[in-house]
């Protein structure tokens, strides 16, 4: 039931995981789409080939979100390869685990990083060329509600997240742009089974009264809701999509 319509969607961090899900439910819903990534060039590849598959359109540009040109050429692309924008999703991030001792102090750098500074950047390129109308879209996470052991750096960037989505909404007051975050709890990806036993990922499980871990494109549904018509009013927030965790 693809319907096609001139709407443009850039989704940072779409060669897999979250992000890819999101490119392709975005896809489904009629947007032309840019997949952005790192550096798995093969993986972003096969994100536009299963949205032209589809019938759908999507180019991908590589750029680094904590490189500010890097993030400069990626909404210059964007605009070459579809002539407008309306809707900014930044899911690009990493999680390291380390206690908040001081020998962790490069994780905790590489972390602020890639999911603040790049935040910051994503979302500052999107306030600037998105017109009106637009939806900013920014990836938190519901761990921030449980302050697990570990967490200090990434709980730390993502509440920085959180903070700058609620700022810039009110930094757009008047132009009609929402910026919401939605907070996924765990969910099935690299970045969350990476490092951890069968067992870890079954105790996590076990953490929301479902009782299950989420998929992507569980997710990808609470995005597509803030990035469509019903989700008009919604601006300023956070919405948890965990499965009831926190
Ligand atoms: P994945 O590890 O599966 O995918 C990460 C994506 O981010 C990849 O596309 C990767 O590109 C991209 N990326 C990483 N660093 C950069 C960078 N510097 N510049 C551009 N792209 C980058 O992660 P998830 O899909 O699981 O996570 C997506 C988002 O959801 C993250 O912000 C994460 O914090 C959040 N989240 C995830 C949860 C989970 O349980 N999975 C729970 C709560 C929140 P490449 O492939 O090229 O490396």
């Amino acid at each position: 039931m693809t319907q096609h319509t001139a709407k443009t969607a850039l989704v940072t961090g779409a060669s897999r995981g979250i992000g890819k899900a999101i490119a392709l439910r975005l896809a489904a819903d009629g947007y032309a789409i840019v997949v952005n990534y790192a550096g798995n060039h093969e993986l972003a590849q096969e994100t536009v080939a299963d949205i032209t598959r589809n019938g759908g359109n999507a180019v991908a540009i590589q750029g680094d979100v904590t490189e500010p040109t890097a993030v400069t050429t990626l909404f210059d692309g964007a605009y070459d390869a579809f002539g407008s924008l309306d809707v900014v999703v930044h899911s690009a991030g990493i999680m390291a685990l380390v206690p908040i001792k001081e020998d962790s102090l490069d994780a905790f750098d590489r972390t602020i990083a890639t999911n603040l500074r790049g935040a910051f950047l994503i979302l500052s390129q999107a306030a600037a060329r998105l017109q009106e109308g637009g939806r900013i879209i920014a990836l938190s996470s519901s761990v921030i509600g449980k302050s697990f052991p570990n967490y200090g750096p990434y709980i730390a960037s993502k509440a920085g997240v959180e903070g700058l989505v609620r700022v810039l909404a009110n930094e757009l007051r008047g132009r009609s742009i929402t910026v919401n975050a939605v907070a996924p709890g765990p969910t099935e990806t690299e970045l969350f089974m990476q490092g951890k036993s069968d067992e870890m990922v079954a105790q996590l499980a076990q953490a929301a009264p479902l009782e299950r871990i989420g998929q992507p494109d569980e997710i990808a549904s609470a995005v597509a809701f803030l990035a469509g018509p019903d989700g008009a009013w919604v601006n300023g927030q956070v919405l948890r999509v965990n499965g009831g965790m926190v």
